[in-house]
């Protein structure tokens, strides 16, 4: 009985770790705005190679308080409060010292990270959590749906930090600005969009930060149920500037290279709010057919 649970548990290890690691299939394929995307091309775009997923990108402002400080194809962001900072995504733990050096490099304290937050739990977004609880102390709060998954990740054997569970609709403030947490899962069970206010130049702006909503190769009637509610509220929400947990949902680098030689802020782009729902979705609904098609031929 004990040898079965061990072949059970092994398998089922070997799964989730290859629902990540695997190659997607290079069908169906969507076409949206002139671009045509599949399961494969979206999982390349999104990752890079692992040069990609380790090299640091070049740290900036992307507006008001907020700035990027991930690797060429892993997100993270930090949010600069005059009590502390807020940084959101981890990374892999290899990614943390890149992490703490893109901080450093802008003039900012990594001891300064007050609250850890994520976008979702996979290992490419928050297998660093621990890592950065040890080096600053920070509080490590995530969305309740997520906890199980996140307390599996254990890098060195190190316990999954979550010192809060948030949900839906929860606020986490500090210094003066406040990040919503919505709840959009199918990607994850707690994948987490973040939403807050930034000021520049007088005005204030609506930022979303997303969370992947990308489908798995397999959708389960739980996981309809999940994306046809988060594509919905996820275009419900009031978006100037829209970020994304891999720099290639809002197109980072030809926004980069425009920060450096233009006038306005290139990150506020309200077309981009919809593009990466669009691709999603549009992909969603082709997995979907696909499947009933091979159910009911
Ligand atoms: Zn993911």
């Amino acid at each position: 009985m004990k040898t079965i649970w061990t072949i059970v548990l092994i398998l089922t290890a070997t799964l989730s770790y290859a629902q990540t690691a695997a190659q997607p299939p290079d069908h169906p394929s969507v076409t949206v705005q002139g671009r045509t995307y599949t399961p494969r091309s979206i999982l390349a775009r999104n990752m890079g190679t692992p040069e990609d997923q380790t090299t640091q990108f070049p740290p900036h402002k992307i507006i008001g308080n907020i700035y990027y400080v991930g690797t060429r194809t892993l997100s993270s962001f930090l949010i600069v409060t005059p009590q502390g900072n807020i940084l959101i995504n981890s990374t892999y733990e290899r990614n943390v010292p890149t992490i703490e050096k893109s901080v450093e490099q802008l003039g900012f304290k990594f001891s300064d990270t007050k609250i850890l937050l994520g976008t979702h739990a996979h290992g490419d977004h928050q297998e660093g959590d621990a890592m950065v609880k040890q080096m600053t102390g920070a509080q490590v709060m995530a969305m309740t749906e997520d906890v199980p998954a996140l307390r599996d990740m254990k890098p060195g054997g190190k316990e999954h930090p979550i010192d809060k569970m948030l949900r839906d609709g929860e606020s986490v403030t500090l210094g003066g600005t406040t990040l919503i947490a919505h709840l959009t899962p199918g990607h994850t069970r707690g994948c987490t969009t973040w939403t807050t206010k930034a000021e520049e130049g007088g005005k204030t702006y609506n930022v979303v930060i997303n969370c992947s909503l990308r489908p798995p190769n397999v959708v389960t009637p739980p996981i309809v149920d999940e994306f046809n509610r988060s594509f919905k509220l996820v275009r419900s929400l009031p978006c100037d500037v829209q970020v994304g947990d891999h720099p290639a949902q809002y197109d980072m680098q030809t926004k980069y290279a425009k920060l450096r030689s233009g006038s306005r802020n290139p990150f506020i782009d309200p077309a981009s709010c919809k593009l990466e729902p669009d691709i999603e979705e549009a992909m969603f609904h082709a997995i979907l057919a696909e499947q009933q098609k091979a159910a009911h031929p």
